[in-house]
């Protein structure tokens, strides 16, 4: 009865996140049809061609979120070395935080362990995270993102920002859908992660003072832990 109980749980949280999804993507289809609507009997003013282009890749980022949780539950988990998996993410923000006058600064602990994970969804933990420090500098700033060696089999990654910070009421409740304080946000981003983490049995902290900045720390299991590694295999 505990595995149907946990079932319907499911059940009932999906339809939460349809009714969610489908009042998120019914507001910026309204806002296009009343445009595209205008455009049929005048010509269309290119500030109005920006609103629907925006709104349009609004959708577009609802729906892609939906799509990186919607990947196969059963993940295939491979030993990687964080990182790796880091650098690559950096290189890949860079674009962005150098556009924004941000700085994000690497350590990591020397001979890191390895961790057994699903590359792309640890990846897209990385991104989404270090694209919120991004965000949340929009004067530019510092990110640092450090990798440690925690107690016996296990790491930290933090990622530190000097952002506008989280007010303190709100840190319990973030990952839940759709909160977001930016104009073209989605607020998905929080809640990907914490589902990724969960499902490589680690844990997801925030910490963050407003206008001082915001500190995400993940902890991951590593390899080295020899229950962990033989329950991944049979699971
Ligand atoms: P989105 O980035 O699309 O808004 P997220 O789930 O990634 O959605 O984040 C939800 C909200 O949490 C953001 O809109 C922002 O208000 C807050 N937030 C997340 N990360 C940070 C950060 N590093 N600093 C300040 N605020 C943050
Ligand atoms: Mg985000």
């Amino acid at each position: 009865t505990e595995r149907m109980l946990q079932k319907s749980e499911k059940l009932a949280l999906l339809g939460q996140m349809a009714a969610g999804i489908a009042h998120e993507i019914r507001n910026p289809l309204t806002s296009i049809k009343g445009f595209i609507q205008l455009f049929k009997s005048s010509l269309p003013k290119e500030e109005h061609v920006d609103i629907v282009l925006s709104e349009l890749e609004r959708i577009n980022a609802i729906v892609g979120e939906f799509l990186v949780l919607s990947k196969p539950t059963v993940a295939v988990f491979v030993e990687k070395d964080v990182k790796a998996l880091i650098k690559d993410v950096v290189t890949l923000i860079n674009t962005q935080s150098i556009l924004n006058n941000v700085q994000i600064f690497v350590e990591f602990d020397s001979d890191l362990p390895m961790v057994s994970c699903e590359e792309n969804q640890l990846k897209q933990v990385f991104l989404n995270l270090l694209k919120n420090a991004v965000e949340a500098m929009p004067g530019g700033g510092m990110i640092e993102v450090k990798v440690k060696k925690k107690e016996e089999g296990k790491i930290a990654i933090r990622i530190i920002d000097q952002g506008i910070g989280i007010p303190k009421e709100r840190i319990p409740t973030l990952g839940e859908p759709f909160y977001t304080t930016k104009e073209k946000g989605t607020g998905l981003g929080f809640m990907t992660c914490f589902k990724i983490i969960e499902s490589h049995y680690g844990e997801l902290k925030i910490h963050s003072i407003e206008n001082v900045g915001t500190t995400i720390e993940i902890i991951l299991p590593t390899i080295t832990q020899p229950l962990l590694k033989r329950e991944l295999i049979h699971s």
